[in-house]
């Protein structure tokens, strides 16, 4: 419009009156007073006609130096070719004033181009008035009005445009992957500054031609729409070498950077879709709506549907109907915090399938930006064999448990049994013993040195059974009866062992140390105190060494060893005596089970290391030796 208009020989009405009145009444101007001037010189020349001849030559250059001066002033609106005007103006009507004031002196001719003159002259005047008037206004030119008072405010209003339109860039570009957000971070950046370049391109531009400015402006937020609508913009053309220009540049720039993102958003995308596809697993896309985007066929395979009866459908189409109603609410709170993860971790899910019957499923979800706005990828694995196989599992512990309760009873059965039977055993071999004696002591003139030599080994014999059947009451109490669980201090423990066994150690010369502090553990404290003391009197009894020695420790397990979990305190006894074969290692933890004869090393029941095992068992521990024949032994032992 601004530009038709600035097209137009109205644009400018002061120019106008210039070219339709003023300037052709100063043509006609200058020819009267040339006539007037051809005419003097007819006259013969005098001292009066010569004034009169410069006079009129005055009238002619002042008046055509104003007819200048009013021309400048109408191009510049500079006040000092106004001024000027008025000067020259004024100085050509004196002269014409001067010429009226001797009329006598003039020719009839030359008195009719005088009044002539007066009149153009005034009417030149008064149109030069005008048309000075005019230019002095803000209404001189029309298409610069129109530039002020709508192409500016239009030119704001495109800048808002720009803006919005970058706002919702932004929102755009942070749904698409982080890549290419950090890209589109750049791009905003550019076209921010691209916002602030255009409106300071606009308002430097707007004091100059409207189509200068509009049209650029017009195209480039033209093409910033096109390009926040996803459209991929064409570049611009550069036509100029100025702001515009090079504003153009730097938008044909980001349209680039925007377009690569947008391949590169499309590629991973499309890559996406392969990978998808391909997956081993269920994977299905469904939108912030809940309607289906993808499927896989392993998703048509598990819920029997074809893919076009699953897509665009809401993806409760795959959920058991009594699931529905809550699922909505599920899937809207995975959108308002997005995070991959299981769904209902801990719940058993299940899946319907298309002829309605269900099974079991675990679903993973991942969130993920799409060109079309945020989204969500299920993967779904059928657990049908998964969860079956659990089932069995559960089947077959449920009877290891039963199994095993069934042996602590039997176990439990046999200890009463072995209880019971060394109880009762115990009164009638005391009676025989005591019959031995009383044969031995009565009856001892009347046998000969044999008899009397079988009824000693008979009480040995009896004692030895007596032994046997003490170890195998206690053996058998051990579990009969609960332990007493307490917080107890292990280095007291093992202080009170060494203080009952300090005259032996001092005797046979052992040197004792202990390599750790011990700690403060729960156990019963009087059978751990007899599992120290049976194994400190082992490694007593089985030293034949010159420089006899004992070491009693604990350090805490680093990896897993003999069952036992790292963090575990593993605590031992460590002797330099006679060891242990590795054949036999097995074999001393029998009960009644001795490696030697039956005085050798002290003598023993052989059920020592029995009672100690059952002891660090019955507290959940482990036992195990490392030994060396001929070099030592150590006993290794857990309490949990
Ligand atoms: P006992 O000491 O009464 O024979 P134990 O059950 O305590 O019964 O020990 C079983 C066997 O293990 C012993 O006969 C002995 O041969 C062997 N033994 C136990 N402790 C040690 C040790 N510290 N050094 C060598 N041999 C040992």
């Amino acid at each position: 419009k601004i530009e038709g208009i600035a097209h137009t020989p109205d644009n400018e009405p002061a120019r106008q009156l210039l070219s339709d009145k003023i300037k052709p009444l100063s043509y006609e101007i200058f020819l009267a007073s040339t006539k007037m001037i051809d005419l003097e010189k007819t006259f013969p020349s005098g001292s009066q006609r010569k004034i009169l001849l410069a006079t009129m030559a005055d009238f002619r250059a002042s008046f055509a130096r104003s007819a200048v001066e009013l021309e400048a002033f109408l191009r510049s609106a500079d006040s000092a070719f106004h001024e000027r005007y008025r000067q020259h103006l004024a100085e050509g009507q004196r002269y014409l004033s001067n010429l009226a004031a001797a009329p006598s002196a003039l020719a009839e001719p030359q008195h009719g181009q005088l009044v002539l003159l007066q009149d153009k002259v005034a009417a030149y005047d008064t149109y030069a008035a005008k048309a000075i008037a005019i230019r002095q206004t803000e209404q001189w030119n029309k298409a610069l009005k129109l530039l002020a008072s709508e192409a500016v405010p239009a030119a704001r209003a495109v800048v808002n445009i720009l803006r919005d339109l970058s706002a919702r860039q932004v929102a755009k570009m942070a749904e698409v992957s982080q890549t290419a957000a950090a890209i589109g971070d750049l791009a905003v950046a550019s076209s921010l500054g691209m916002i602030m370049l255009t409106a300071a391109a606009t308002w430097f531009l707007s004091s100059r031609s409207a189509n200068r400015i509009t049209q650029p402006v017009a195209a480039l937020a033209q093409a910033t729409e096109d390009l926040a609508a996803g459209k991929v913009a064409a570049a611009i053309p550069v036509t100029r070498h100025d702001e515009i220009g090079r504003l153009t540049e730097s938008f044909n720039r980001m349209s680039v950077v925007l377009r690569d993102t947008q391949q590169a958003v499309q590629a991973s995308e499309r890559q996406i879709r392969t990978i998808i596809d391909s997956a081993p697993n269920g994977m299905i896309v469904v939108d912030r709506q809940g309607d289906i985007q993808l499927v896989n066929s392993q998703i048509e395979t598990l819920f029997g549907y074809p893919r076009d009866r699953l897509l665009h459908q809401k993806i409760e189409i795959l959920v058991p109907e009594s699931v529905r109603p809550y699922h909505v609410g599920y899937r809207d709170s995975f959108f308002a915090n997005p995070s991959a993860r299981p769904m209902a971790e801990g719940i058993d899910l299940t899946g319907r399938r298309s002829d309605g019957t269900e099974f079991p499923v675990q679903i993973g979800l991942n969130p993920m930006a799409t060109e079309s706005g945020p989204c969500v990828v299920a993967s779904v694995v059928d657990m049908t064999e998964q969860k079956r196989a659990a089932d069995q599992l559960q089947q077959q512990a449920t009877k290891l448990a039963a199994a095993n309760d069934l042996l602590q009873q039997t176990n439990k059965d046999l200890d009463d049994f072995a209880y019971i039977a060394s109880h009762d055993l115990k009164e009638p071999l005391r009676g025989i013993s005591n019959y031995a004696s009383f044969l031995l002591e009565d009856y001892q003139d009347e046998l000969d040195t044999a008899g009397r030599e079988k009824l000693v080994t008979l009480g040995r014999l009896c004692g030895r059974l007596e032994s046997f059947i003490d170890s195998l009451l206690q053996y058998s109490r051990l579990g009969r009866v609960d332990l007493a669980f307490g917080e107890v201090d292990l280095n007291a423990v093992v202080e009170d062992v060494l203080e009952s066994l300090k005259i032996s150690l001092e005797e046979q010369q052992f040197t004792v140390r202990v390599s750790q502090r011990l700690p403060t553990i729960q156990c019963d404290q009087v059978r751990v105190a007899e599992i120290f003391r049976n194994l400190i009197s082992n490694a007593m009894k089985y030293n034949d060494k010159e420089d006899k020695w004992i070491e009693i420790g604990c350090q805490v397990a680093q990896q897993v060893v003999h069952d036992v979990a790292p963090g575990t305190p593993i605590f031992h006894v460590r002797d330099n005596g006679i060891g242990i074969a590795e054949k036999h290692i097995d074999s001393i933890f029998r009960i009644f089970k001795r490696l030697h004869g039956r005085d050798r090393f002290g003598g023993g029941t052989g059920s020592g290391l029995t009672i100690v095992k059952k002891i660090v068992e019955r507290h959940g521990g482990h036992i195990w030796v490392d030994s060396t024949p001929g070099q030592g032994t150590c006993f290794f032992f857990t309490l949990a």
